[in-house]
C-alpha cells in the first residue's frame, strides 16, 4: 500500500516540480498566504453558505433582491472571518479592496446565471420553491478519500438531474480555458466518485466565476489519464531523500511580483 494519501493538488504540485512537492508534502513546510487562494476560500464559503437559505418565503416579486442581498451578507461575514489571513496577505488598501470588488463581481455573475436556471424552472411550470430546488446542488463539499487509491478530495458541488451525475468545481482564476491540471483533478473526482458509488458520473463541470459555466462528458481516457497519474505519483514518492525529488526550474521559481515559497531554501539546499 502506497504511504502517502495524495490529493489533486499535491500531484500537480508534484508536476509542477518535484522539488517543491518535497518541501511541501514531505517535509510539510509552511506556505505563504496569498491573495488568491484566501479570496478562493472566501468565495467558495460564501457560495457554500448561500444554500443555507430557507426557501419557503421566497416570493416572486423580490426573491433576486432577498437572494443577492443574502449572497453578498454570506460573502461579507466570510470576508471579515478572513481578516487576519488577508492583512497576512500584506496587500496594500487598494489591492484588497480591488479583489474585494472583483470578487463581488464574480458572485453576481454566478448569481445571474442561478436566476436564469430559476427563470427557466418556472417558465416549464415549476413554482419558485420546486425551480430553486431543482438547480441547487445535491451536495455541497463533499469529501472523498479512497483508502485503496489512497487519495482524497473535496468536491464543491455534485448536481443530480435524473439519474446524470455532475461534479462541479468552483474556479477563481482569470483563464477562461480547460487547464491540463483541471481536467486532471476532476479525472480524479470522477475515480473517487466511482469508487465510493459504483458508478462514475456523466459529466464534469468548471464553474469559471469570471466567465460562466463549462461542462464536459467523463470519457474512459479521462478516467484512464487520472488513474495513471494516481499511480505515477505513489511510485514517485515513496523516498524520503531529497535527492529523489529533483529541482524543475521554471518561470514558477521566480517572476517580477513574487517567488515560490520555497525560493530560499532551494537556492541552499542541492
Ligand atoms: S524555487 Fe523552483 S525549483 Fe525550487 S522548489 Fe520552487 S519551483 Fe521548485
Amino acid at each position: 500500500m502506497p504511504k502517502r494519501v495524495q490529493s489533486p493538488s499535491s500531484i500537480n504540485t508534484f508536476k509542477q516540480c518535484p522539488r517543491k512537492y518535497f518541501y511541501q508534502y514531505i517535509l510539510k513546510y509552511p506556505t505563504k498566504e496569498n491573495i488568491h487562494c484566501v479570496r478562493g476560500n472566501i468565495v467558495h464559503e460564501a457560495l457554500e453558505k448561500f444554500f443555507d437559505i430557507s426557501v419557503d418565503s421566497l416570493e416572486s416579486e423580490t426573491y433576486k433582491k432577498v437572494l443577492s442581498s443574502h449572497l453578498k451578507d454570506q460573502f461579507d461575514g466570510a470576508w471579515k472571518k478572513a481578516s487576519k489571513r488577508l492583512q497576512r496577505v500584506g496587500l496594500p488598501e487598494d489591492k484588497l479592496t480591488f479583489y474585494y470588488l472583483d470578487s463581488t463581481q464574480m458572485l453576481a455573475n454566478w448569481l445571474n446565471y442561478f436566476f436564469d436556471g430559476i427563470e427557466k424552472g418556472v417558465s416549464e411550470g415549476l413554482d419558485l420553491q420546486a425551480a430553486f430546488k431543482k438547480i441547487a446542488p445535491f451536495e455541497i463539499e463533499r469529501q472523498y478519500k479512497d483508502p485503496e487509491l489512497m487519495v482524497r478530495g473535496f468536491i464543491d458541488v455534485i448536481h443530480k438531474d435524473g439519474d446524470t451525475i455532475t461534479l462541479v468545481d468552483y474556479k477563481t482564476s482569470k483563464a477562461d480555458e480547460w487547464k491540463k491540471e483541471y481536467i486532471l483533478q476532476l479525472g480524479i473526482y470522477a475515480v473517487l466518485y466511482e469508487k465510493e458509488h459504483g458508478k462514475y458520473p456523466e459529466k464534469v463541470a468548471l464553474w469559471l466565476l469570471k466567465h460562466g459555466y463549462r461542462e464536459l462528458g467523463v470519457t474512459p481516457k479521462m478516467v484512464k489519464d487520472a488513474l495513471f497519474e494516481i499511480e505515477q505519483i505513489h511510485f514517485a514518492t515513496e523516498s524520503d531523500s531529497i535527492g529523489d525529488f529533483r529541482k524543475k526550474e521554471s518561470g514558477l521559481c521566480k517572476w517580477s511580483t513574487g517567488q515560490c515559497d520555497f525560493y530560499d531554501i532551494c537556492r541552499r539546499d542541492r
